[in-house]
């Protein structure tokens, strides 16, 4: 630190003189207080009111301690002024150098500069300063003490003349010696005091009641005092700070003095909000005026934490509706569930139940006491099955089933019941509730009874089946050996008829012949008696070979012997053959026989023979069965069916709805008594089905008893081999 003539710093304003405000800080301060100190602030602040000068120190020679000390200050904490010390033995230092000078010197201190025994190195750190000596009446000798102001501070008319004035003061209270005692107490009071105020975390001001800043700690200042080497956001952030607690304080001295209000300020050094909330009393002092203390509590914080809580407390209260609907949800699921539903929490305790399970575990206070005990009995049940299960180790997706045996509490009637729980775990695998499902066992149970008696009767079923159709099997073995040996009896019996036939056939054609010889008269004339006895053997002869002839037929076609001879031929033609053949009978007969013959030719492709052997029996049956009336034989062939059908119908006694079938067996006749009418073998029409058939045709019947009858033989035009 290098002090610079003065004459380039010291330069004297022109501004105008305040004698107004000289005289007030004469006459209400400087007369009448011999305190230094005071006087000194009073003088310091009296120029901050009236001057330019925002920043300025004054520091006093103390004999008793042979030291240069700091006694007031603006524009910085007064705490640290009370720090300043020099002591006066260090001749050699240029600040003390500088109270024998008789004007101002400035001072540029070299970085990190600092006099030993100095609290810091200047009241203005690094930066340059002014020292204006305060010199005592006479003017003479040594400066009484400084006055430091920032280099380019304006030394106008009125800071020197606070410069005389004070330095005349210091003089004239204590002369050349050192500070009074008083003055000492004083400092150190005031040492101790923002001592205490500086260690309240919270930010504490004093202020006038235009909000002017007079005391401060260092969180106060940090807020409302600008240094001089403070940025330019910074400083616009404290004067913001400053016009703010103005504001505030104005409305508090106006509105509610006592009231704590909030207050948002700005941080000087990020430019954050702070939230404070502020406490201002008023204090009245008779020499001071009215101050206002203020105490800023920061709530930034707590406000955060509010709002923070409040936000949560909202979250909770969504969370809670939500839970709240989750859970009237699910109470709509398990009560819309028939099988009795049970939630228990961790410890087993039920914490939510459906109707159904209201009804087996709980009881109205007024039921009767069998009901009760049921309801225990039941919760009892309950409560060791879900017991095993905290009790055992399952996982997660797990399903844990049981049986327990409940009882109706109404009824009293026993419910075997299953148990289905699965329980509920947090993300973190913790157990939050179990969920049993009761099922209700006995319908279960009873299809299962009665599946085992269906069981029963099936397997005893099976083995009756088994039985009976061991049996069947038995009796169908026994079926085909009696269908073998039927069948073998009926070949034989085929062959004895067949060989029979026959045998009787030759001495029968014999008989016959002879007898036709004997007729014929080879053996001579022979009398009507004679003839009349060989007649009668004659026709009867001819009668047992018709039956022989039939059997022989009815044999062969059985046995699939009856040989077939396929031409083509007119039907047309055949019709009159047969007409001509049967003409000694139809003469008999003295009916009306008569032929409708085809206008288109049917020519056939089938068996002459048998064919003409069918129509011929059906019209010997005819004219056998007709007593009155006509007969006749019609043919319908049509072309594009290749179908010839020939129809004999007659108006004879009919045949009777029931024989319709069975006049086509072999033998059977109608009327089949031995006092029958009407002669014959009842071979006839069987024989003439089968034929039909095997000729790949057909023969029906349609027949009225007592009126008529019509049989119909329908032969294919060309198709048998
Ligand atoms: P039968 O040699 O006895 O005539 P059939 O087999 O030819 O044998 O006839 C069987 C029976 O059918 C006859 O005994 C008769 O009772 C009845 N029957 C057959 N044709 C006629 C018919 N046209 N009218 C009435 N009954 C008939």
């Amino acid at each position: 630190m290098s002090p610079v003539p003065a004459r380039n710093v010291a330069r004297v304003s022109a501004s105008p003189v305040n004698h107004a405000a000289r005289l007030q800080l004469l006459e209400d301060y400087l007369v009448h207080h011999e305190d230094v100190g005071r006087c000194c602030q009073a003088s310091l602040d009296w120029l901050a009111r009236h001057t330019p000068v925002r920043r300025a120190v004054c520091l006093a020679v103390d004999g008793e301690t042979s030291a240069l000390v700091g006694l007031a200050g603006i524009g910085m904490p007064l705490d640290e002024v009370a720090y300043f010390s020099w002591p006066l033995s260090d001749t050699r230092d240029p600040f003390i150098a500088a109270l024998t000078a008789n004007r101002a010197q400035e001072f540029r201190p070299k970085p990190g500069g600092r006099p030993s025994g100095a609290a810091r190195a200047t009241p203005f750190g690094d930066s340059p300063f002014l020292a204006v000596p305060l010199k005592g009446v006479r003017g003479a000798g040594d400066a009484l003490g400084l006055l430091l102001f920032r280099s380019g501070t304006s030394i106008s008319p009125d800071v020197a003349w606070l410069a005389t004035v004070l330095g005349q003061k210091i003089e004239q209270v204590r002369g050349r010696g050192g500070l009074p005692e008083e003055v000492r107490k004083l400092r150190r009071e005031r040492a101790l005091f923002f001592t205490i105020i500086n260690a309240v975390t919270d930010p504490i001001l004093l202020t006038d009641t235009e909000g002017r800043l007079i005391v401060a700690n260092t969180r106060a200042e940090k807020l409302f005092a600008a240094t001089e080497e403070a940025t330019e956001g910074r400083r616009r952030a404290i004067e913001l700070n400053n016009m703010l607690f103005s504001a505030a304080l104005s409305r508090t001295v106006v509105e509610a003095p006592s009231e704590a209000r909030e207050l948002l300020l700005v941080d000087p050094s990020d430019g954050s909000d702070l939230l404070f909330e502020v406490l201002s009393t008023t204090v009245e002092d008779p020499r001071e005026g009215t101050g206002i203390v203020s105490v800023l509590r920061n709530i930034t914080d707590l406000r955060r934490a509010t709002e923070q809580i409040e936000e949560n407390y909202q979250k909770v209260r969504v969370a809670e509706a939500a839970s709240r609907a989750e859970r009237d949800r699910l109470n709509l699921i398990i009560d819309s569930v028939a099988d009795p539903i049970i939630v228990t929490d961790q410890s087993g305790s039920t914490v939510l139940m459906n109707a159904p399970a209201e009804e087996l575990f709980t009881v109205g206070g007024e039921a009767d006491p069998a009901a009760q005990r049921t309801v225990q009995a039941n919760d009892a049940h309950f409560s060791s099955f879900i017991a095993g299960l905290l009790a055992g180790e399952t996982g997660p997706g797990e399903i844990r089933r049981g049986e327990i045996g409940l009882m109706n509490p109404t009824t009293g009637e026993p419910i075997p019941v299953e148990l289905i729980a699965g329980k509920v775990l947090t993300e973190t695998g913790e157990l939050t509730a179990v969920v049993t499902i009761l099922h209700d066992r006995r319908e279960a149970l009873e299809r299962a009874r009665l599946f085992e008696q269906l069981k029963t009767a099936s397997d005893e079923l099976q083995m009756r089946v088994q039985s009976a159709t061991a049996e069947l099997a038995t009796q169908n073995e026994l079926l085909r050996r009696q269908a073998i040996e039927l069948e073998q009896a009926s070949r034989l019996k085929s062959q004895f008829l067949a060989n029979m036939s026959h045998e009787f056939r030759t001495p029968l054609n014999a008989i016959l012949g002879y007898t036709h010889m004997l007729l014929q008269g080879v053996a001579g004339s022979l009398g009507p008696n004679v003839m009349r006895q060989l007649t009668r053997i004659d026709s009867n002869g001819r009668h047992l070979l018709t039956i022989i002839n039939e059997i022989l037929d009815i044999t062969r076609i059985e046995a699939g012997k009856m040989p077939m001879q396929i031409t083509e031929f007119n039907l047309n033609e055949l019709i009159p053959e047969v007409m001509t053949e049967l003409d000694p009978v139809i003469a008999r007969s003295k009916l009306a026989v008569t032929q409708q013959l085809s206008p288109e030719p049917p020519i056939v492709h089938s068996d002459r023979q048998k064919v003409k052997q069918i129509v011929v029996n059906l019209l010997s049956n005819a004219l056998k069965f007709t007593h009155t009336g006509g007969i006749e034989v019609a043919i319908t062939f049509t072309v594009e069916e290749r179908i010839a059908v020939i129809t004999v119908s007659d108006t004879g006694i009919g045949i009777a709805r029931e024989h319709h079938e069975r006049i086509f067996e072999d033998f059977r006749q109608v009327d089949d008594s031995p006092s029958r009418q009407y002669g014959g073998t009842g071979l006839g029409l069987a024989i003439c089905r089968r034929l039909a058939n095997a000729l790949g045709g057909h023969i029906t019947l349609r027949s009225t008893l007592g009126k008529g009858s019509t049989f119909t033989l329908t032969v294919p035009a060309g198709t048998l081999q």
